[in-house]
């Protein structure tokens, strides 16, 4: 599996360090908030299950599964909802957390379907963002690292089921899309 990777963009300690980072930005802004701290499935649990234990203030956590991708590398512009919440997110301070964005269509969905339901405020952490990518306009408020337009594979991060894995952000070699 490691032989499939061209360059590595981040190491370990690259994203620890971030991780920490970020961590110790939400334990200062959601001090006395209680957040619903809500994992966008798949590529996020690796970084979920990071960040939540460099957050030492009270948290409760829930998962949401969407679906945009459908396993290449090029976006297919819908946004499925495969898995809802299980809180009541009415009057909750949510921290959406997400592996990457890209086009902003996730995230713009998920952002309408908290905030229909009446969620006092939203706000966003990605380990990885690509504001090159984007197609509309949605912000993440906490970031790991800004890449740059390319796949990426790693940390969460698939490439058709694979590599999620890796403890690393690689780039794949050329020859594995063509495989
Ligand atoms: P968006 O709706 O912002 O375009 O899509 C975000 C989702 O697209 C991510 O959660 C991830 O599943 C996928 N994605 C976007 N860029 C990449 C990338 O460089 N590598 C991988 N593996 N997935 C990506
Ligand atoms: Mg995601
Ligand atoms: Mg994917």
């Amino acid at each position: 599996m490691n032989d499939d990777i061209e360059r590595v963009l981040y190491s370990q300690e690259d994203i620890a360090a971030a991780v920490r980072r970020l961590g110790k930005q939400l334990s200062n802004d959601y001090r006395d908030k209680k957040p619903l701290v809500v994992c966008v499935l798949t590529g996020a649990v690796l970084f979920m299950s990071d960040i939540i234990r460099q957050m030492d203030i009270y948290l409760d956590i829930d998962f949401v599964d969407v679906s945009s991708y459908k396993g290449g590398t090029a976006s297919t512009g819908k946004v499925e909802l495969i898995r809802d919440l299980d809180s009541d997110v009415s009057g909750r301070d949510i921290i959406f957390v997400e592996d990457i964005i890209d086009t902003g269509r996730t995230l713009q969905f998920l952002e309408d379907l908290v905030s229909d339901r009446g969620a006092n405020s939203i706000k966003v952490c990605t380990i990885f963002d690509k504001p090159e990518g984007r197609v509309v306009s949605a912000k993440a408020d906490y970031v790991g690292f800004n890449v740059p337009n390319e796949f990426i594979v790693g940390y969460g991060l698939d490439y058709k089921g694979f590599y999620r894995n890796l403890p690393y952000i690689g780039i794949l070699k050329p020859s594995i899309y063509s495989a």
